[in-house]
């Protein structure tokens, strides 16, 4: 850690199995132009859905206020997603009022749908990284996993922008779902390596109540390394740091590398340094909480910094999620949070 790392003035805290608090993810926004089947699907998120009033969303300061009070307490990482975090209004606004933050990784997840326009203005107020979501480069394929019909030019376009922008290498995010997307996987894998930019799968998870999820539709990690391998060998590489979600794979000819984020087949609980804030304030320790801790309600009644601390700190020195490792186990079916909400 460096001298200017923000955690080095911090209390660090830690929660009752020992993980510290290192990264937060914030959801700006509880909307989205896609309805991605495994996220929003259409029949859940139709026309008549409510979305959050404006007044419910944490304002920029708001949010400010809080990263702030987060790296006293350990974060050193914050990615904003939600929802689809570009389509919030003056969203860098918010990303130059973070940047201003000494030390802090500041990073983005989007559906690349808004980043051949905004990806000028995210590097220029102090995004350091982005991560594009992208499921197939068969036009058929993405489509049908979208729902609106929109096409993959428009997304390697965006991509693109962000390269261009300053962001390279570009992180792509591929959820692979089977029997609708798992031929994409070879040619997805040869595309980004030419094009130099990470390209990390990810195990389609059992999150929120609506996509109607079966371990049956889970294409393993270890499937996946396998049919890419077969035709451009890959060996593992070390992780970049402890608690990092993907594994690493690198091509054994040197060209490059890919990612495996194995959040079913291979929980990754004990290391999960994570929390995340959800669009409307309520702090989560878990991706499958089913409930989280009203943090607005404080920020609006007039809370001290001292305070919002003392609660921060207290949930997570509570905290003992492990949803992934005991998946299995549960007997009762919980009522999840949808990921939209709570911020991917
Ligand atoms: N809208 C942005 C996007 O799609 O990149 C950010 C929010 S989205 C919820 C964040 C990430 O979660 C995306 O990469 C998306 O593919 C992934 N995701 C959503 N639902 C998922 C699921 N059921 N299983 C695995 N990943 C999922
Ligand atoms: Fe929107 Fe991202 Fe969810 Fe797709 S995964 S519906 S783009 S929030
Ligand atoms: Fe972290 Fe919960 Fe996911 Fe386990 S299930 S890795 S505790 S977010």
């Amino acid at each position: 850690m460096t001298a200017s790392s923000p955690a080095s003035t911090a209390t660090a805290v830690r929660d009752r199995l020992r993980r510290p608090l290192r990264d937060l993810r914030i959801s700006v926004t509880d909307r989205c132009n896609f309805r991605c089947v495994y996220c929003m699907p259409k029949e859940k998120f139709g026309a008549d859905y409510q979305f959050l009033e404006r007044s419910a969303l944490l304002s920029f300061e708001e949010i400010t206020r809080l990263a702030r009070l987060f790296t006293q307490l350990g974060i050193e990482k914050i990615r904003l997603t939600g929802g689809e975090p570009l389509v919030r209004r003056g969203i860098e606004r918010l990303i130059a009022m973070l940047s201003e933050i000494p030390g802090l990784d500041l990073t983005l997840t989007t559906n690349g749908s808004l980043l051949a326009k905004k990806a000028v203005a995210l590097r220029a107020a102090g995004l350091q990284r982005v991560t594009v979501s992208l499921d197939s480069l068969d036009d058929s394929v993405f489509k049908a996993m979208n729902d609106v019909d929109y096409p993959v030019a428009k997304v390697i376009e965006g991509i693109d922008a962000a390269a261009a922008a300053g962001f390279k290498p570009v992180k792509v995010n591929m959820v692979v779902k089977r029997g609708v997307n798992e031929h994409s996987i070879l040619p997805m894998a040869k595309f980004f390596r030419e094009r130099g930019h990470i390209l990390r799968f990810i195990e389609y998870m059992d999150v929120g109540a609506t996509n109607g999820w079966r371990m049956d539709d889970v294409v393993s990690a270890r499937e996946i390394v396998d049919i890419i391998s077969r035709e451009l060998p890959l060996e593992p590489a070390d992780p970049n740091y402890t608690g990092e979600v993907a594994e690493r794979w690198r091509y054994t000819d040197g060209s490059g590398e890919i990612g495996v984020i194995a959040s079913v087949t291979q929980a990754f609980c004990r290391d999960c340094t994570r929390a995340r804030i959800s669009t409307e304030g309520q702090l989560y320790t878990c991706l499958f909480a089913t409930s989280g801790h009203d943090l607005r309600t404080l920020l609006r009644s007039g809370a001290s910094d001292e305070a919002l601390l003392a609660t921060i700190g207290g949930v997570w020195t509570a905290r003992e999620d492990r949803y992934s490792e005991i998946r299995g186990q549960q007997t009762v079916p919980l009522k999840k949070i949808e990921m939209s909400y709570i911020g991917g």
